[in-house]
């Protein structure tokens, strides 16, 4: 059966119509900023303290955009007569997000903590070696890194947390030890036996 003519013209305005009823999906980017979920892969930070130049990270990259340069330097013992020990220092750590795939990798085989996901994503550049973020510019991400959510109240406590709070328990109880003493009367110098 053939179409009555101008149908198809009235089902498109019937679309049109209901489309112009319903909420509109679409932001208004970059007037309204986009909420973003807070596990978002936006752009990496690096903490640069806790860096140990392991390697690992650049070594795991499926796309080899980490770059990573270091020198070793010796450090003197930290008791007398103990033993010289080197240490890496970083003179370079850079990602390209040029080529970056934002799987995560290096950040999840990061065994210090060194690397961290922010939500960020606002650094698109018209010249693509301005994508290769340098270290400043990496440590500059940490400002923007989401503080990490709250423990589950049943969780266990974290060990770091557990074992500065006993090594500060341990530091009061020795210091109120002390303060006692201090205040008491002197302790006899010898048993005292019948005369
Ligand atoms: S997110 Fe993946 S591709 Fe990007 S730097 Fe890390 S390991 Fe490499
Ligand atoms: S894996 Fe972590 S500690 Fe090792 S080089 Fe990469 S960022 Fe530094």
């Amino acid at each position: 059966m053939s179409p009555v003519p101008g149908s198809g013209l009235a089902k498109g305005l019937a679309v049109t119509l209901r489309t112009m009823t319903k909420k509109t999906v679409t932001e208004q980017y970059p007037e309204h900023q986009p909420e973003l979920p807070p596990r978002t892969r936006g752009v990496i930070g690096l903490f640069e303290e806790n860096c140990t130049v392991c390697m690992l990270c650049a070594r795991e990259c499926p796309d080899w955009c980490i770059y990573i340069d270091s020198h070793k330097e010796t450090v003197p013992p930290a008791v007398e007569g103990g033993r010289e020990r080197s240490r890496n220092v970083l003179d370079r750590f850079a990602i390209d997000f040029s080529l970056c795939m934002y799987c995560g990798i290096c950040i999840e085989v990061c065994p210090f903590d060194a690397l961290f996901w922010s939500p960020e994503f606002e650094y698109a550049e018209t010249d693509i070696h301005e994508l290769t973020h340098e270290r400043d510019k990496l440590r500059d991400w940490m400002w923007t890194v989401p503080a990490p959510p709250a423990l589950d109240p049943a969780a266990e406590e974290p060990k770091e947390i557990a074992t500065a709070r006993k090594a500060a328990e341990k530091l009061a109880a020795a210091q109120e030890a002390e303060a006692a003493a201090a205040a008491s009367p002197e302790a006899p110098s010898g048993p005292e036996g019948p005369a």
